[in-house]
């Protein structure tokens, strides 16, 4: 399908290069990792190598690395399986009210459940948390700080680093959902003092259903999935190593350089869009802000007037594809949670509009197409209006 795809942090399409990779080991390396016969350990070595460049790539150790069904799965396990393993210490828990559902549905189920206490950090209308409101909110009975690296819908950026050195001296435990941050931003485990952190093959351009969750070493917990003795009894399930191989792939193929290159590119990206809209006079706003240090893949633009439902659908009509909020809020077009702690409920904001994210095919040739149609759809429908 010749689909122009501006839809990146809902998903991205496999690279050629992960493509390639995973067609080899499917076809050629599928022993079972746990096994000692030759086929097996051609599986072993390929799942630790991978493991080993994994590691490198946020500072971690390869045994701090292990390997999950994707995004959800780590979120799911970093915060039930702490909930479990420490709630003798403490059930208060640290978290942003613009996480991703993978955060807050565990969270609301331990509220609901399990008799746990959640601090929902409020955002200004930039999409950022205030350091003093986490300081005060910490309590000697928190037992887990869980902060995402950067977020899906309006591209800001969490104090992570500051938050880490804070928490050094705390016995809470610190995660982050570095899902959207991974392929962009320098990560450093170490540095940034993170205890668990998750990422997601399928948002930089490697396959679904594969990721994997760092837990630092002296970070105990019983393993989410039970079974097998796999991951060092850490995670059970035979491991999908053509997928894992496919992961080291896409996780090689974004270097700091290449991180670096890409947050350049997105940012023009975003500046060639709020040019040209203005220069037609589109009335809009940018929902959150522009600032180079923000994950540039993502830009979401409130379009004064127009429903999200129609400006998607137009677009979707000239062959392109667009977000009209989070992947997972979109099917059912419900209101977006991050715009509404951004502007507040009933702001016109939450209805009328879109999230445009880069990926690496995206062009300027496409970028200035999707423009051409925002462009005319809005005249369009206000020359209707004006009739
Ligand atoms: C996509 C996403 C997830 C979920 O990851 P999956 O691999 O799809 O389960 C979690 N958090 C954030 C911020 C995301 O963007």
């Amino acid at each position: 399908m010749n689909e122009i795809y501006f839809d990146n942090a809902a998903t991205t399409r496999v690279s050629d290069s992960v493509y390639e990779v995973m067609l080899d080991k499917f076809k050629n390396v599928y022993g079972n990792a746990s096994t000692l016969y030759a086929l097996g350990r051609e599986s072993h070595t390929l799942l630790e190598d991978s493991r080993t460049i994994i590691a490198k790539s946020i500072n971690a150790d390869p045994d701090e690395i292990v390997f999950t069904s994707g995004g959800t799965e780590g979120d799911n396990t970093a915060i039930m399986q702490t909930a479990i393993a420490r709630k003798k210490l403490g059930k208060h828990i640290i978290t942003t009210a613009i996480e991703h559902q993978a955060i807050l549905q565990p969270l609301k189920y331990l509220e609901e459940n399990e008799g746990f206490e959640v601090t929902y950090l409020p955002v200004d209308e930039n999409g950022n948390i205030k350091l003093a409101d986490f300081k005060a909110a910490l309590r000697p009975d928190t037992i887990l700080v869980t902060i995402m690296s950067g977020n899906n819908e309006v591209g800001s950026v969490m104090p992570i680093h500051e938050i880490g050195e804070i928490l050094k001296d705390h016995q809470a435990w610190f995660h982050t959902d570095a899902v959207q941050a991974y392929g962009l931003l320098d990560i450093d485990v170490k540095r940034d003092h993170i205890d668990m952190l998750s990422t997601s093959a399928h948002k930089l351009n490697g396959p679904k259903m594969m990721g994997f969750l760092y837990k630092r070493t002296g970070v105990n917990f019983p393993s989410f999935i039970k079974g097998g003795e796999q991951e060092e009894k850490r995670r059970a399930g035979t491991e999908n190593v053509p997928g894992i191989a496919g992961f080291a792939q896409a996780v090689k193929d974004v270097s700091a350089t290449e991180k670096q290159a890409r947050q350049t590119k997105y940012y023009g990206f975003k500046q060639q869009i709020v040019n040209r809209l203005k220069e037609n006079n589109i009335d809009f706003a940018i929902n959150g802000e522009i600032c180079p240090d923000n994950l540039n893949h993502v830009l979401n633009i409130w379009l004064k007037g127009i429903s999200t439902y129609v400006m998607q659908t137009n677009l979707d009509l000239a062959g392109i594809a667009v977000s009209g909020g989070s992947a997972c809020t979109a099917g059912s077009i419900e209101p977006s949670h991050v715009l509404t702690a951004m502007y507040g409920e009933g702001s016109p904001r939450i209805s009328e509009s879109i999230r445009i994210s880069f990926g690496r095919y995206n062009t300027e040739a496409e970028v200035n197409q999707l423009i051409d149609v925002i462009v005319k759809t809005v005249s369009r429908l206000k020359q209707k209006e004006e009739k």
